[in-house]
């Protein structure tokens, strides 16, 4: 194994700069060239890359977004484009190839595989929602920004006696509506598992106001519901004041937290080891606290579900 490429696809996760170094590095010291590719797959389809060294990942451990910059690449759904960016690979003289992002970006992988390029998957989504592995890089960060502000929210919601009806991001999984929501003490949360009817979440208010409560937190995944419409419907039929907040994009950026930039390290270091061990068409997971690697398809066939027993514990404390 001589050369092998790394790059960052579909959305950005705080994270994805340590999994790049450390792929990076682990490369490095096992004398194998690594190369960095632009914007996703566009890198591979554009032959437009940097050779990197010890250098050019030096001081990223610690910074948001992804130094290889990411995009979507439409032209990856083509089997033609598929073919054109693995003649490229080959040119270049790839043996292997990292990819970091999400389930999207996996099966661009396994494509590229089923070609003849070796190609690993590292979970990198702030959202935490692919199945195979119980965490996604970037997921931690995410959910403490989240955290942050709906504390500040919180402060000025017991001042004024008001209910914040609060956005965050996680379209199909409601993970980090769950946790975040479960972290900032809210009174309900509607994802795409568990769709709320606003009735529901009126009557829950009212039912929690008589218990002596008087300022409230709604946590709704991007969406699951406009959060303009739930507050203005919490407060024509509350009397409640309340207000909406869409966290929208801080939510991706921000210095991962220690243990992004742990599991982000762990996995990029795993990845290059299995290239070396000449694995193909695998994904990094973290399964209980262990890595793991799995089959690309397999992989994208497992469901992981909200977890319905800390919902139901939410709930059962939630006034
Ligand atoms: P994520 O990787 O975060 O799930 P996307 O679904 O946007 O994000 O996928 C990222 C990129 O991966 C796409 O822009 C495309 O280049 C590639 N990709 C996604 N789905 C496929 C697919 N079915 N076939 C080939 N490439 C794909």
């Amino acid at each position: 194994m001589k050369k092998i490429g790394v790059l960052t696809s579909g959305g950005d996760a705080p994270g994805m700069n340590a999994a790049i170094r450390a792929v990076v590095k682990t490369a490095i010291a096992n004398g194998i060239q690594p190369i960095g590719f632009i914007k996703g797959y566009n890198g591979i389809l554009e032959k437009n890359y940097h050779v990197m060294d010890r250098e050019s990942v030096s001081g990223i451990i610690h910074s948001g977004g992804t130094i290889l910059k990411t995009a979507r690449c439409m032209e990856f759904y083509e089997a033609a484009y598929r073919e054109k960016a693995f003649q490229n690979a080959k040119e270049i003289g790839l043996d292997g190839l990292v990819v970091i992002g999400g389930d999207g970006s996996y099966r661009g992988a396994g494509y590229l595989s089923e070609l003849g390029l070796p190609c690993i998957g590292v979970p990198g989504t702030i959202d935490n929602d692919i199945a195979s592995t119980e965490y996604t890089i970037g997921y931690d960060t995410a959910m403490n920004t989240v955290v942050e502000c709906v504390d500040k929210l919180n402060d000025t919601c017991q001042s004024h006696e008001r209910c914040s009806v609060v956005e965050v991001m996680g379209r199909h999984a409601g993970h980090i509506a769950l946790n975040t929501g479960i972290a900032t003490g809210a009174v309900q949360i509607i994802t795409e598992e568990i769709p709320t009817p606003i009735d529901e979440v009126v009557e829950n208010i009212k039912k929690i106001r008589e218990s002596g409560k008087d300022h409230f937190i709604v946590i709704v995944s991007e969406g699951y519901g406009n959060p303009v419409e739930i507050a203005t419907q919490i407060q024509e039929k509350t009397g409640i004041d309340s207000r909406a907040t869409i966290l929208g994009h801080v939510q991706r950026g921000g210095n991962p937290t220690l243990k992004d930039r742990v599991n982000a390290t762990r996995m990029g270091y795993y990845a290059v080891k299995l290239l070396e061990e000449g694995k193909t068409n695998r994904v990094v997971a973290l399964q209980q606290g262990n890595l793991v690697d799995y089959d690309i398809q397999e992989a994208l066939k497992m469901k992981k579900p909200l977890d319905m027993d800390l919902y139901n514990m939410m709930m059962e404390i939630s006034f």
